[in-house]
Parts: structure tokens; C-alpha cells; sequence
């Protein structure tokens, strides 16, 4: 793998230094390519389908182009699905939930190991199911099976992710669109994850492994943040009104009456973040040209030796499993004994140059599982953080992996993670 991405900052005193990435579920760089190709689209972007100018047309072409790069990037069918530019997987995931009819008995499938944006949009319109995880924390398909069984009457959409930012764990969905598909709910997919890490295909709308919408961000897919995307059916979206109105989501328009445009434009209200979607189209293009498969391969070789040295160190805990494996990405949940998650991460920025995560990553109900907390202590630790008193929240240390990175990244991480692990109290704050 030969990325190249900025490897360096300069800080306001003048002064350069090096930093490692390893953030990546978070946010990516993006690649030196994909900002390139970007830059030069900067000094051409106009509005979009509102034009007959030159500027305009081009503008437009490309726009409708990172769309198409879109669809090929996941196997969607230009002809049968829509893609909605959105600012990120939040947003979509919300786009979809007020798109839908509810009922007052409607249920949502989801599992104990979603990101919260896959989650409380949910909360706000139906009643919400959570299929279990494991002891580990990897979702429990048995569990999915009955639920979905359970509520197949009422069943409006099962929503999962592809796979977990905490435990990096790649679910299944396959067998879950299958399993969905039996009962007839549709499947969403929270590809926020997945999707820079692993090929992912749609499949055919008529085929039993559908993935009826997926959802992913273009800020972790080395393109810049402001640009998401939401896929699903054209059908879909034909009908109803959007959540957001205005410019650029209608036909016609009287003083009493609307006549709402095609998907997407329907859903995309006010003038779109072009520059975004190009750029998001790009990285995707890239990806596949390098081969998500080289992608995967290459993250696998990395994600083993961060384990085998993670292993290898003494009071650390991994959370999820210690082993890296075809279904895991490579992101990897920890903690230190006697360290305090916040001051791993600072310790390691400042000491180190290594950028990481701590807390609980947006996912507080599967991390508070994994820390096996009782619900007097979640009670505890949720009243405290009401109060603003976040810094005493349990939580964990997340490195992850991407493209970019390297053995010499792995190595100085497991090296300043050592440190740590001998002199604690040096590092405790
Ligand atoms: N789902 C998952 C699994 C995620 O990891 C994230 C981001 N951490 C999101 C959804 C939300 O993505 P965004 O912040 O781009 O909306």
C-alpha cells in the first residue's frame, strides 16, 4: 500500500511535528490524490442543475458522476436505486426515518451495538428492538432471528450496522437480509465503517441478500467531511413529501400547491454540497481501483500485529476479541490498568504523536456491555455526565487502522502503549 498523506503539522510556534494517525474510524485524512483531484474541481464548482452555463454544466456532470462512482462503489443499480448527497451517516440515517409512513405500532429491529445515529432516530418514531450481542459483543444472530420472528407483524425496517466501531466486528448481512427479507421488513445498512474498509455489494433488488439502504460518510473514506450518502429504492422515495423543503426539491410550485420533483433531487433540499460529493465520488473511485480486497488485506496484516503486541503487554484489556479475523476491522478497544482512558489518549498524543480515541465512542449502551457495568453504575455514571462531569465516565481507548498506515505506525504505537502500561502513575492525570 502507498498512500501518501500528511505525516506532519506545523503547530502555531512554527515548530513541525510528526503525528501518527490512528483515528481513523473517527475521521480519515484524506489522501494526497483524492485532495488533489478535489482541489482542481475547487476552482470550477458552481451551482448545480440550476445553470446553463458552462460552469454550471460541469458542475452538474460531475455532481451526477460522483453518484454513478457511488452506486459502483457499492453495487447499487443506477437504474432501480437513488443516492441522496446528505452531509453524513446521521443525517441519512434521520433522512430515512422521517421519510417513512409510522403507525403507532411500528417496531425497528436494531442491535445492541449500533452507533447512536443508528439508534435514536429510531427511539423518536417506533418502538425500538435490540437483537443481543454476545458475551464478546458480537451480535447474536439467533437472537436477531427470534426478535425478527417475534415482531414480524409489526416489523417496519430491521437497521444494522456492518460493522461496530468499538469492537471493529463485521456483521453478517448477508444472512441478516435474508433473515429480514423472510419476514418482509426491509434492511438498512449503517455502512459508516464498512464501507472504507470492506467491498460491499448491494446485490439485485429481486435477490434474497438485498440490502435495501445503506448509509456511509465521506470523512471516513479519506474524502472531507460535509458529504454522506443515503441508497435505497427509487420506489421509495417517489412518493411523500421530504423532511427538508425548498429550492431544488420541486417541479412546480403555485401559491397552493406543490408538485414535489423526482428522486433524488426531491430530498435534497437547497443547493447541494457539491464540491463534497465530487470528492466523495473520487475516494470511492480510488478504492475500487485499489482494490478493496488489497484494502482489507493489507488492514488484516496490520490489525495482527497490533494484537499480538497488545497481547503480549501485561494488565491491558482488550474488549471484543483479542484476535484479528476475516469479520473484524481493524479497530481495537482497550484499556490499562490504573489509567485512565482520557489520559491513555492524551498520553499518547503528547508523548507519542498518536492520534486516538477515548470514551465511548457514540455507542454507550454496547460500551457500558463490553465494560460489564451494572445498571446501578450506568445509572451513576449517566446522572454524572448529565452534570457535565464527563471526565470521570468509564470508558476505553480506540485505535483504528487505516489504508495509510504502516508496520513502523504499529510498531511506535505498541511501543508507546508499553510505556504507558509500566509507568501509569507517571501518565495519570
Ligand atoms: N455509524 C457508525 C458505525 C459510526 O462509526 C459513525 C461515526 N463514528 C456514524 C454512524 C456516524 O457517522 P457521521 O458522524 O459521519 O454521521
Amino acid at each position: 500500500m502507498n498512500f501518501s498523506y500528511p505525516r506532519q503539522i506545523r503547530l502555531p510556534d512554527g515548530s513541525v511535528m510528526p503525528f501518527i494517525n490512528l483515528d481513523n474510524a473517527a475521521s480519515t485524512q484524506p489522501l494526497d490524490i483524492v485532495a488533489q483531484k478535489t482541489a482542481e474541481f475547487l476552482s470550477y464548482y458552481s451551482s448545480v442543475h440550476r445553470g446553463s452555463g458552462y460552469l454550471s454544466e460541469l458542475s452538474t456532470r460531475a455532481f451526477e458522476e460522483a453518484r454513478q462512482q457511488l452506486f459502483a462503489f457499492v453495487g447499487a443499480s443506477p437504474e432501480l436505486d437513488t443516492a441522496i448527497f446528505v452531509k453524513n451517516t446521521t443525517e441519512a440515517i434521520n433522512k430515512l426515518a422521517n421519510r417513512f409512513e409510522w403507525l403507532p405500532d411500528d417496531v425497528v429491529i436494531i442491535s445492541e451495538m449500533e452507533h447512536h445515529s443508528n439508534d435514536l432516530p429510531w427511539r423518536k418514531k417506533a418502538r425500538v428492538v435490540k437483537a443481543r450481542v454476545d458475551i464478546s459483543g458480537a451480535l447474536d444472530l439467533d437472537d436477531l432471528r427470534v426478535k425478527i420472528r417475534e415482531h414480524a407483524a409489526n416489523l417496519k425496517l430491521v437497521a444494522i450496522t456492518g460493522a461496530s466501531n468499538v469492537t471493529g466486528y463485521i456483521n453478517d448481512l448477508r444472512a441478516i437480509a435474508r433473515l429480514a427479507h423472510t419476514y418482509g421488513a426491509p434492511l438498512l445498512v449503517d455502512a459508516a465503517q464498512l464501507a472504507p474498509h470492506r467491498r460491499i455489494h448491494m446485490m439485485p433488488h429481486d435477490h434474497p441478500e438485498h440490502l435495501d439502504f445503506i448509509a456511509f460518510s465521506g470523512h471516513k473514506m479519506y474524502a472531507p467531511f460535509g458529504c454522506g450518502v443515503l441508497i435505497g429504492p427509487k420506489e421509495f422515495f417517489q412518493t411523500g413529501a421530504p423532511d427538508y423543503c425548498g429550492g431544488g426539491t420541486v417541479r412546480s410550485v403555485t401559491k397552493d400547491s406543490v408538485i414535489w420533483a423526482p428522486p433524488p433531487e426531491r430530498d435534497e433540499a437547497g443547493s447541494p454540497n457539491v464540491v463534497g460529493a465530487v470528492a466523495m465520488g473520487i475516494a470511492a473511485a480510488v478504492l475500487s481501483k485499489t482494490g478493496m480486497r488489497q484494502v482489507a488485506l493489507h488492514e488484516q496484516r496490520l490489525l495482527e500485529k497490533l494484537l499480538a503486541g497488545l497481547r503480549r503487554i501485561p494488565n491491558l484489556t482488550l474488549y471484543g476479541s483479542a484476535f484479528a479475523g476475516p469479520n473484524r476491522l481493524g479497530v481495537v478497544a482497550f484499556n490499562i490498568q490504573g489509567l485512565h482512558h482520557l489520559s491513555a489518549a492524551r498520553a499518547l498524543a503528547g508523548e507519542a504523536g498518536i492520534s486516538v480515541r477515548n470514551g465511548c465512542f457514540c455507542a454507550h449502551p454496547y460500551v457500558h456491555r463490553l465494560l460489564d457495568l451494572s445498571p446501578e453504575e450506568i445509572a451513576h455514571y449517566s446522572k454524572l455526565a448529565g452534570q457535565g462531569n464527563l471526565a470521570v465516565v468509564p470508558g476505553m481507548v480506540r485505535i483504528s487502522i487505516g489504508l495509510y498506515n504502516n508496520e513502523n505506525d504499529i510498531e511506535k504505537a505498541i511501543a508507546a502503549i508499553e510505556e504507558l502500561e509500566q509507568n501509569p502513575r507517571h501518565y495519570a492525570q
